[in-house]
């Protein structure tokens, strides 16, 4: 008799990439201008400028 076999249950947490920032940090968003992910801080750097800058959370 064959037993049931079960769907494997994909782990969600390997999947999701640790992205950090060049400072260290955690990184929480993507600056598209370029295309880096930044922490808050370096994120505000970043889009200190006088052109807009797209930003997303990661
Ligand atoms: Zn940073």
């Amino acid at each position: 008799m064959e037993a049931l076999k079960l769907p494997q249950v994909e782990e969600k947490t390997s999947l999701r990439l640790i992205n950090s920032c060049g400072c260290g940090k955690p990184a929480q968003y993507l600056v598209y201008e370029q295309q880096k992910e930044h922490c808050h801080s370096c994120m505000m750097e970043a889009i200190n400028c006088d052109v807009p800058v797209l930003v997303r959370m990661l």
